[in-house]
């Protein structure tokens, strides 16, 4: 029988399977071993994981096919073993090698391809979903007025203006959860189609040049890294917009490389007392530079320790959606098909060598 081993995190509070996914894994077959605690900073006791059907203890490792993870675990791991979560593939240190080293299987789900038949399985879409929703909740928060127009006996409170920029799937939330809060919100983006989905959220699109934005779009969606004379003129546009903004969420991000500079401390200055900036790009080094008098930055290293639950319900169930390419339910055995585009995507190493097209070393 498969075993599947469902790790403890050190630093987050987010875990790789929830009792949910536990039963649809017993259901497929599969023999699910938790670490004690795994679940217990998302609200999920041991309890609820033994009542699902998995064995709840030490050792979860031994014997185990494959283990879930929320983060790269960076201790020794057992032969064989298929590991697979959020192992920061970018990360500049030897973790890749050692794991290839140790003949350990070692899929990066950030690195799922985003393809229609990976969608259930695109970690990065349901965890910035729910990082653009609490950006704005913990903006809201933050800010000390409020967010939409009431009109009072005793007068009129005006809208909370609300900028979002980077309207990727982060972005894109943001600007739906500060609509329904009562906002007026505009946003920005380096892509160009970025414009009709903020448009139809009822969102303004603030750009310097469309023409030039048009010009800058890749095939697989994501941005490339704009034009010197594009960046120069948006960020002049951009300055001149935020000097009149309550609220602003960055979300910007460029795939493997540090987060793009959109605020500096100039533009940060201009902005009005009061007002309030999550920095949602702050992990990453982050979109907004410096400190200003009167103006909250804030910068959290990960937003999603504040819906822990929710996000662990989501991330859980795409891990089992990516579980149920690799397992062959006939045989009972794990069996990832290394010329599948989405194993091919995330599989950094197999049978001891290091296989990614964009990870492993040139062969010599
Ligand atoms: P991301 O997290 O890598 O980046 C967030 C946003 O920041 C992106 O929209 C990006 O264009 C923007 N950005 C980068 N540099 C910027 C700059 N200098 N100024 C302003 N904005 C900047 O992106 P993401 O949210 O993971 O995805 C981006 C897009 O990919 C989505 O909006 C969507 O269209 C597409 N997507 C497709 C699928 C699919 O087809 N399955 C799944 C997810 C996302």
């Amino acid at each position: 029988m498969t075993k599947i081993a469902v790790l403890r995190a050190g630093g987050d509070a987010r875990v790789a399977a929830t009792p949910d996914t536990v039963k649809k894994m017993t259901a497929l077959g599969l023999d699910v071993s938790v670490e004690p605690g795994a679940g217990a900073r998302a609200g999920l006791p041991d309890s609820a994981y033994e009542a699902a059907g998995a064995t709840v203890g030490g050792g979860a490792l031994d014997g185990a096919d494959a283990a879930l993870v929320v983060e790269a675990p960076l201790g020794p791991l057992p032969r064989g073993l298929a590991v697979i979560g959020l192992l920061d593939p970018y990360a500049e240190d030897d973790r890749a090698a050692r794991w290839a080293e140790g003949g350990v299987d070692a899929y990066a789900m950030e690195l799922v391809p985003r393809i229609t038949r990976a969608q259930s399985m695109d970690v990065l879409s349901s965890q910035a979903n729910l990082a653009g929703y609490k950006a704005v909740i913990d903006a809201a928060g933050a800010y000390g007025r409020a967010f939409p127009m009431m009109m009072t006996a005793a007068g009129t409170v005006p809208p909370a203006k609300v900028f979002v920029m980077g309207a990727g799937v982060a972005g894109l939330q943001a600007i739906a959860t500060a609509k329904r809060l009562g906002a007026v919100v505009s946003a920005t983006d380096v892509r160009y189609a970025a414009k009709e989905q903020v448009e139809s959220l009822g969102g303004t699109f603030v750009t310097a040049d469309l023409e030039a934005m048009k010009a800058m779009e890749t095939k697989g969606g994501y941005a490339k890294e704009a034009s010197e004379d594009f960046q120069k003129k948006q960020a002049e546009h951009v300055k001149a917009h935020l000097a009149k903004m309550d609220v602003v969420i960055t979300t910007a991000l460029i795939p493997g490389r540090p987060a793009p500079k959109l605020i500096t401390q100039d533009m940060l200055s201009g902005m009005k007392p009061g007002s309030v900036l999550v920095d949602l790009a702050a992990p990453r080094g982050g979109n907004v530079e410096g400190e200003a008098e009167g103006v909250t930055v804030v910068r959290p290293q990960n937003i999603l320790e504040g819906l822990p639950g929710e996000a662990s319900n989501l991330y859980a169930r795409n891990l089992l959606s990516f579980l149920t390419l690799i397992y062959d339910k006939e045989t009972g055995a794990l069996k990832a098909d290394p010329e599948d585009e989405i194993v091919r995507g995330t599989q950094l190493t197999r049978n001891g060598e290091r296989v990614h097209e964009r990870f492993a070393p040139p062969r010599t």
